[in-house]
C-alpha cells in the first residue's frame, strides 16, 4: 500500500454506529472485545450538557452486567468529566490530550484487558480512531450527539469529510 493509502487507513473505523446504545454489546463480545473505552463529549452527553443523553445509563449498565470492562477517557477537564463518571459509576481519565497516547495506555492499565481485546468508542476520527490506532485498539465511531462543536473541532470535521470522501 503506498503511503497516502496508509494515511487513509489509520482513520478508518473497525465499526459505525450512529449512538453508544445502538452498539450491540453481542457483536461486541463476538469480536472477543472485553475492555471498552468511551469518549464523553457528544458520545455520552452532548457538549456543555451535564445529562447523559437517552439510552446511555441502560446501555453501560448493561455492558457493567455482562462483564466488560468500562473507563470513559475525555480530552475535558476533571471536574466534568468525574461527574459523569460518577453518574455511570465508572473510571475516569480526563484531561487526556487525545489523540496521543498516555491516557488510552492509562485506560488500558484500569481496564487490565489486552489491547486486542479493548475498543475505543467515540465520535472523532482526529482524536478518538487515530489515537486507538497508534496502540492497536479496535475502534468504532459514532454520530455526534449535536453538531455544536468547538472552533477547534469544527476543523476537524471539515477534514474528517474531506478524509471520508476517500475512503
Ligand atoms: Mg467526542
Amino acid at each position: 500500500m503506498d503511503g497516502i493509502g496508509d494515511s487513509v487507513e489509520r482513520f478508518r473505523p473497525d465499526h459505525h454506529a450512529d449512538t453508544l446504545p445502538e452498539v450491540s454489546l453481542d457483536m461486541l463480545s463476538a469480536a472477543g472485545v472485553r475492555g471498552i473505552v468511551v469518549d464523553l463529549d457528544n458520545t455520552v452527553c452532548a457538549y456543555h450538557q451535564p445529562e447523559l443523553a437517552p439510552g446511555v445509563a441502560d446501555w453501560v449498565a448493561a455492558a457493567r452486567a455482562r462483564g466488560f470492562a468500562l473507563v470513559l477517557v475525555s480530552n475535558n477537564f476533571s471536574e466534568r468529566v468525574a461527574s459523569v463518571g460518577a453518574k455511570l459509576g465508572i473510571s475516569v481519565v480526563p484531561n487526556a490530550l487525545k489523540p496521543l497516547p498516555f491516557a488510552f495506555l492509562r485506560a488500558l492499565r484500569l481496564l487490565g484487558t489486552p489491547r486486542r481485546a479493548t475498543i475505543v468508542i467515540g465520535d472523532q476520527l482526529f482524536t478518538d480512531v487515530l489515537g486507538a490506532k497508534f496502540l492497536g485498539l479496535r475502534t468504532l465511531l459514532t454520530k455526534p450527539l449535536v453538531e455544536h462543536d468547538f472552533p477547534l473541532t469544527r476543523v476537524l470535521r471539515f477534514l474528517e469529510r474531506t478524509i471520508a470522501r476517500r475512503t
